[in-house]
């Protein structure tokens, strides 16, 4: 077992933060640290993603208004979260992301989290919910 520490600085808080990770083989460490070093200039901390996160999810509640899901509550928790990276997909195209928005079975997201991208272009071109 092995170990790697990078030392990354946030950009948003500009905190600096250590990052870890377990590898079973120590000639994964270094191509881990490389890689974390290279995108260094876009890191942020896990505190700033999850602020960015909420109010990512707060903007688009209130511009879109999506429709609550049926589901488990743990179902619900988990489709909103794919919905979130459909919405973002869509990102250019208002009427797909009031499609995406008007959809309300979680179980549906979580099926097709793998092809969401097709999944809700069948879905809003030929019908296919
Ligand atoms: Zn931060």
């Amino acid at each position: 077992m092995a170990r790697g520490n990078v030392e990354l600085q946030c950009t948003i808080c500009n905190e600096t933060v250590m990052v870890w990770k377990k590898f079973s083989q120590k000639w994964q460490v270094k191509s881990w640290q490389d890689e974390m070093l290279e995108d260094a200039s876009e890191f942020v901390c896990e505190h700033c993603e999850k602020e960015l996160h909420e109010k990512e999810v707060s903007r688009i509640n209130e511009k879109y208004n999506p429709a609550s899901l049926n589901g488990s509550e743990k179902q619900v928790a988990w489709a909103e979260d794919i919905r979130l990276k459909a919405i973002k997909m869509f990102a250019n195209d208002e009427k797909i992301i009031k499609f995406i928005c008007s959809l309300n079975d979680a179980v549906w997201f979580i099926d097709y989290r793998n092809n969401l991208e097709t999944a809700v272009q069948e879905a809003y071109f030929n019908g296919k919910y």
